[in-house]
This record gives structure tokens, C-alpha cells and sequence, in this order.
């Protein structure tokens, strides 16, 4: 295995890298409290190619691979992971298109992504979470194209988007058969943004219902064939799910340097709580899971460029452990710190609070295990 970058991919990382020392990071405390996503900062992502990770080199991005796009999150997750959530949002929403998208769907929906658009990938509904087989949003084909009725919940970005990737049933009895993907303008008649998410944690991110009323497509929005949705939904979150991974591994590290700046200033009993065995324990335990998560979450990159028949199962191990880690990590930060560590003054608490939602999106962590363990024994 190599993860070594060229020079250019090093160049986009060490970007992302400075973007969230410099913008994300001094506003990420502010953009928590209030659950308001700063304009200024959305801007920054944009302009600096942040939201156009998942662009491909012949439609104008920068052509990333996958183990590059997760260094990229995890380095934008160091600062917030609600931002990097922000923008791995955009990447989730590109892949379906990027798989199954004619050329001009290509072109129209990654131009859009160029000039700053923000997209969505809208799988989950009230009575569809982890089986998403049970989507009952509906798709009625008519004359020129399809209809489109129905609510979906919890999607990243709905309330910012401009572009929805859509998953509903073009079977009026429902079921996998069915699921169909459409592209969908956020201003076509008949699309509407619900109720928006107050969050326990990546509240960076906007998180709504979005809602299908009447809502025509001509047939030129649909991606792939009908029927195609469900394998689509799963090759999407196969290749995305080390993304989760990456994040998850980008707030254990921000959790655990945080730890280890105030091991070294703190003093009880006379010296510095880095000296105490038990503190030391805590970070040594850390250290070592954060490190055993990212390099999980590299070779799960790694397996799925080469196109590895192993990729589906490291690919839902590595989100699955490195969220596990990314919980475990922030908890013991915490603890490490003490009282402090529960303040909201410090970043440790808003750490612990992100990293839960990394065991839930893109499928729970039971939902992974299932997958592993149906890998490993079938
Ligand atoms: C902040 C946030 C952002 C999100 N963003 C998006 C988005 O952009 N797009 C999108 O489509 N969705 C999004 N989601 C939805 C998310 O993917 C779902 O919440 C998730 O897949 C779980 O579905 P559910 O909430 O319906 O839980 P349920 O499926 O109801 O699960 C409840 C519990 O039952 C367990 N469970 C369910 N089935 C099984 C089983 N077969 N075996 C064992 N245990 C099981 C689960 O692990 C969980 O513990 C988001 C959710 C949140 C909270």
C-alpha cells in the first residue's frame, strides 16, 4: 500500500490543513452556539475548492482520489466537523451522479458545484432510515418525465442546497426494485425546505426535511436507469463512508492534542497532571486508537481505488471504528481536563458532542457491523 501524495494533492491537503488553523477553527465555537453556519466562512470553502471535492479533472475540478478527499476531511474536521461535514456533504451527493450521470448531467450539475453550489443527498425519510429499501417517496411517470411526492428528513445542507440528489420509488408498490435516483433543482415548483434540525452536535451543518409536492422532472432528471437507485445508494456510501471515517479521526486528533496542550500546563499536587501515570494511560490510549483508526480509514481508501472486492467491508469498518475511536477519545478528553473539559469555553466538550453523530450518519454502527460481519462470515 502507498499513501504517499503527489505534489499537487500535498498542496490541496496542507490548503485544508491552513483553512482550518486560520478560518474554521477561530469560529467554530461562535458557529456552535448559535447552530448558524458563518457566510463568510461558506465563502472561504467554496472559493478554495472545499465544496468541489468529488469534481472529477474533465469537468473543471481538481480530480481527487478518495485517500486524498479523506485527507483533505479529516483536515477540515481538526478545526470543526460540522464544516467538513458541510463540504463531505457535497462530495455525497456528487457520487451518485459521478456513477450513473449521462455526460450532461455531468456537466450541469458539476458546473453548479464549480460556481459554488451546494448539493444534497436525499436518501433518509420519517419511515426510512437504515432500511432504506422502505423509501416511499413516490415517482409517477408521466408524459415527459415523472412526478415527484413525498417527505425526506435529516439531509445535510437541504436548507443551503441547490442541487437535491434524490432517491425515490418509481414502483407504485415500493420496494428496492423501485428505488430510482433524480437531480433535482432546490427551485424547481413543488420542492419545498421543512423543519429545520436544533442539533446536539455538527451544527455547522444544516440539517432539514426536504418536501415533494407536485413536483414535475422531465426525464432528462433521472440518473441511470429506474431501479437502479438502491445499487447506486450503496455503491455512494461504500465510497463515502471512509470520508466518515476521516472526520471521525479529525476530531479524536483535535480531541487528543487538546488533552495533551493541558496535561502539560495543568498542575495538582504540585505537578503537571502529565506526570501522572493514570493521565498518561488516557493519552496513551488515545494515541494509539487514533493512529490504528486512521490507518483503517487509509487502507479502506486505499482497497476502493484499486477496486478491491474487500473495499465494502473495510469501508464499513473503517467509519465504524473510527467513530467508536472518535467517541471514546473526545470522552477521555474530557476527562483528562477535568472540569474544564466540561466547560463550554473549550473546544473539548463540542468535540464529544460532533463525534456522536459520526456512530449514526451514513448508516448507524450497528448497521456497519452487520455488513462486516456478513462479509466476514458469508
Ligand atoms: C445530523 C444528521 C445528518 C444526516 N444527514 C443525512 C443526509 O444528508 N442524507 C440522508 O439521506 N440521511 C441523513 N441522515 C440520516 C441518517 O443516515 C439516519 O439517521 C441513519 O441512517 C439511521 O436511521 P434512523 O435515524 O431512521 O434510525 P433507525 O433505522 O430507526 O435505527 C434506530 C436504531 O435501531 C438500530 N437498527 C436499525 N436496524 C437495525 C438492524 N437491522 N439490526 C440492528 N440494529 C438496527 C440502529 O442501529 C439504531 O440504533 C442524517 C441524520 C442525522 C442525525
Amino acid at each position: 500500500m502507498d499513501f504517499t501524495l503527489d505534489a499537487k494533492q500535498q498542496e490541496l491537503v496542507n490548503l485544508a490543513k491552513e483553512i482550518a488553523q486560520k478560518e474554521i477553527a477561530p469560529r467554530a465555537l461562535d458557529i456552535d452556539k448559535s447552530g448558524v453556519m458563518d457566510p463568510e466562512l461558506l465563502k472561504i470553502l467554496k472559493q478554495s475548492g472545499m465544496t468541489q471535492l468529488a469534481v472529477p479533472k474533465e469537468y473543471g475540478g481538481a480530480g481527487l482520489d478518495l485517500l486524498t478527499g479523506a485527507m483533505i476531511s479529516e483536515e477540515l474536521a481538526k478545526g470543526c466537523a460540522g464544516t467538513a461535514t458541510v463540504c463531505a456533504a457535497n462530495s455525497l451527493a456528487s457520487f451518485p451522479i459521478l456513477f450513473a450521470g449521462s455526460d450532461e448531467q455531468k456537466k450541469e450539475y458539476f458546473d453548479c458545484l464549480n460556481n459554488g453550489g451546494i448539493a444534497c443527498f436525499a436518501l433518509t425519510e420519517p419511515g426510512a432510515g437504515s432500511d432504506a429499501g422502505a423509501v416511499s417517496c413516490k415517482a409517477k411517470k408521466v408524459d415527459g418525465g415523472y412526478v415527484l411526492n413525498g417527505t425526506k428528513c435529516f439531509i445535510t445542507n437541504a436548507p443551503i442546497c441547490d442541487k437535491i440528489t434524490l432517491f425515490a420509488n418509481t414502483r407504485e408498490s415500493g420496494g428496492i426494485r423501485g428505488l430510482t435516483v433524480f437531480t433535482v433543482d432546490r427551485n424547481t415548483p413543488g420542492v419545498s425546505i421543512g423543519k429545520e434540525e436544533d442539533k446536539m452536535g455538527i451544527r455547522a451543518s444544516a440539517t432539514s426535511e426536504i418536501i415533494f409536492d407536485d413536483c414535475f422532472v422531465p426525464t432528462s432528471a433521472r440518473i441511470g436507469r429506474e431501479g437502479m437507485g438502491f445499487r447506486i445508494a450503496m455503491q455512494t456510501l461504500e465510497t463515502s463512508r471512509p470520508v466518515v471515517g476521516a472526520i471521525s479521526v479529525g476530531i479524536a486528533q483535535a480531541a487528543l492534542e487538546n488533552a495533551i496542550h493541558y496535561a502539560h500546563q495543568r498542575k495538582q499536587f504540585g505537578q503537571k497532571i502529565a506526570s501522572f501515570e493514570m493521565v498518561q494511560e488516557m493519552i496513551a490510549n488515545m494515541v494509539t486508537k487514533t493512529e490504528a483508526a486512521r490507518a483503517l480509514v487509509y487502507k479502506a481508501c486505499w482497497l476502493k481505488m484499486q477496486g478491491d472486492k474487500r473495499a465494502s467491508m473495510f469501508s464499513a469498518m473503517s467509519k465504524c471504528f473510527a467513530s467508536d475511536t472518535a467517541m471514546e477519545v473526545t470522552t477521555t478528553a474530557v476527562q483528562v481536563m477535568g472540569g474544564n473539559g466540561y466547560s463550554r469555553e473549550n473546544p473539548n466538550e463540542k468535540y464529544m458532542r460532533d463525534a456522536k453523530i459520526m456512530q449514526i450518519y451514513e448508516g448507524t454502527n450497528q448497521v456497519q457491523r452487520l455488513v462486516i460481519a456478513n462479509e466476514a462470515l458469508y
